[in-house]
């Protein structure tokens, strides 16, 4: 034992005086850059470096004060506080000096070239497209493979596999995105993900800083929000601190254990957030829904260490400042420290007054989701400055009440507006992020025989687009894509078929869709473009009626501007008396939006079975 341990000595000492006598070598630097005039003048910049922290750090700058050189566990880290109050754009060095050797890193401070003002996040007045990345369009074949990356394969016959759509494809698509009439676009995450297996989707980031080169670059991930922006459509970019994927270098060679939970040990979570606001909740059970890690291969940040926390915050503001995005989805958000990510939204919303974060709040019921929204008085004294929840238990309900039949006490459209009818449970409404399905979800229509059932598909479309909140749709549902989450997350991320050169159909062109197809697609975009512009829809107050005659009517108001949907929820004609509504119907006609029909407003009015009306006033 006591050779061994001689043995072991004397390789680390060689080891040790070997560094010594070289210069530092610096792996990695975070933020790679930054900018003067932020509303925070304090900085972290994060370096990365075999042996560095036993170095002594100076700054070359006049103005660019160093506050704190903070080390870690690990001596391969380094973290400077510096204080940018008085910084002018420049580029300095950070020099590190160990006994004789001297290492220069250069640190660029750019000047702002936009006012965190100017930046407008997505709002009601908006509809998202949610894209993934990997399975939209190949634009590139030459970027399919990265030669040094981990997945090094493509087989696009392997729903886990990845199958080369990037961003190219998706700017050589705006045209067609634009032309839906959505007005903004959601990608699932295109950071780094550099890991061995599953690194399609995106949720194990390897780089915080770094676009995955399988994607593009991270210019070109700029290029694609100003080209989006010059068609008229914001860009919603994921974001993940809950988690980062196993192969990162902050987890692999970890500055120190404190960085992840249970102390950088494997622990499963439970994924049963509901405790966090469970007024009953044991603490066993908080601490292993939020410390407990998503899987073996995303170790779970421990946003608590304040090292960690200011790590993330600069991600999320850098890439806002670089690239000009307009939102950010976060991923898992009640999986994180809450103090945390009020504190994180909080210092966004301080540097961009008008942007948007819309946080992934998987929750079962409308009392739970509307815990994690901002102002929420059930969440207080606490306050999430989340602005956008998601509204999952709304999505439940869609994907059953267009199938079921409506009576006036239950099934179909009166679970829509018994559902509507606990709105005051949330502080904002309006800033619900509302959907029929996302890359998690079965898609709206599960099976092929759900796809021909046109009816349903437009009454969901027509209650999507012209309810509260903000509606996203998910790439491929205006084309009837189909994706059943029992046979496989990655069936649900199916190609858009004529992303790839040589598919068998385009389904971006009319000629390359077939009947049902263009119906849907045509009837969406219809509404879309009807819908852009529309302050009834997009501002406006919502007024409903509880069911009759398996009917449910809701008004949406603005001003003088009013829009009235009347929707059947039977498989049966009805005579609607229209007595009840004659506060929400100022004119004795009015024009139906889908048909182009005028509608007579007096007396009785007859509805087909499952006929829908939009009518404008
Ligand atoms: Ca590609």
């Amino acid at each position: 034992m006591k050779q061994i341990f001689f043995i072991i000595m004397a390789v680390f000492s060689l080891f040790g005086w070997h560094s010594a006598a070289r210069a530092a070598s610096i792996q990695k630097v975070a933020p790679t850059f930054w900018w003067t005039g932020m509303k925070n003048p304090e900085l972290q910049i994060l370096l990365y470096g075999e042996g560095i922290a036993s170095s002594e750090v100076t700054l070359s700058s006049p103005d660019v004060v160093l506050k704190d050189v903070v080390k870690q566990a690990n001596p391969n880290y380094l973290l400077l506080y510096v204080d940018l109050s008085e910084a002018t754009p420049q580029t300095f060095n950070i020099i590190l000096k160990k006994g004789k050797k001297t290492t220069t890193v250069p640190y660029e401070l750019k000047q702002r070239t936009r006012k965190g003002e100017d930046i407008q996040g997505f709002t009601a007045e908006d509809v998202l497209y949610l894209i993934m990345p990997d399975r939209f369009a190949n634009g590139d074949p030459s970027n399919d493979i990265v030669k040094g990356m981990a997945e090094d394969k493509v087989d696009r016959t392997e729903q886990y596999a990845r199958h080369g759509g990037d961003l190219k494809g998706i700017e050589d698509h705006l045209d067609y995105i634009a032309d839906l009439g959505v007005t903004a676009i959601w990608l699932n995450p295109t950071q780094e993900n550099d890991m061995p297996e599953g690194s399609y989707h995106g949720y194990a980031i390897t780089d915080y800083y770094q676009i995955d080169r399988r994607f593009g670059s991270n210019d070109e991930f700029k290029q694609l929000v100003d080209q989006a922006h010059a068609k008229g459509l914001k860009v919603v970019m994921d974001m993940i601190f809950n988690h980062c994927g196993s192969e990162n270098y902050l987890f692999k060679d970890r500055p120190s254990d404190d960085w992840f939970n249970f102390k950088s040990n494997y622990v499963q979570t439970s994924f049963k957030t509901a405790s966090v606001q469970d007024i009953h909740a044991s603490d066993y059970e908080r601490k292993i829904a939020t410390d407990g890690w998503f899987t073996q291969a995303m170790p779970d940040l421990n946003q608590r260490n304040r090292h960690v926390a200011r790590y993330l915050i600069q991600s999320s503001i850098w890439w806002i400042e670089f690239a000009g995005i307009n939102g950010i989805r976060q991923d898992t958000h009640p999986y994180a420290d809450f103090d945390f990510m009020s504190q994180w939204c909080k210092e966004v919303l301080t540097e961009y007054p008008h942007f948007n974060i819309v946080g992934e709040t998987w929750l079962n019921s409308n009392v739970l989701v509307s815990f994690w929204q901002k102002d929420s008085k059930l969440a207080a004294p606490r306050n999430s400055n989340l602005p956008t929840v998601m509204d999952f238990p709304l999505q439940g309900l869609m994907n059953r009440a267009f199938d079921e039949e409506t009576s006036d006490w239950g099934g179909g459209l009166y679970n829509l507006y018994d559902y509507n009818t606990q709105d005051l449970v949330y502080a904002n409404p309006m800033n619900l992020l509302i959907f029929l399905d996302n890359h998690d979800t079965s898609r709206f229509c599960v099976k092929e025989e759900q796809a021909k059932n046109l009816t349903r598909y437009k009454q969901a479309m027509l209650y999507l687009l012209t309810t509260r909140g903000i509606p996203q749709i998910y790439y491929g549902t205006e084309i009837l894509m189909t994706g059943d989450k029992g046979n496989g997350d990655g069936t649900l991320r199916k190609d858009f078929p004529g992303g790839w050169s040589g598919d068998k159909t385009d389904c971006f062109s009319q000629a390359g869709r077939n009947e049902w197809q263009n119906e849907a697609f045509d009837y969406t975009r219809k509404l879309l473009k009807w819908r852009k512009g529309n302050d009834a829809i997009g501002k406006g107050s919502m007024k409903h009626f509880s069911i009759a005659y398996g009917t449910y009517v809701y008004e949406r108001k603005y001003g003088n501007q009013s829009v009235v949907v009347i929707m059947n929820g039977t498989d049966k004609a009805q005579e609607l008396d229209l007595t009840p509504y004659k506060e929400i119907l100022p004119k004795a006609q009015a024009t139906d939006v889908l048909s182009g029909r005028t509608i007579q407003l007096s007396g009785k009015l007859s509805l087909g079975q499952r006929e829908s009306l939009l009518l404008c006033f």
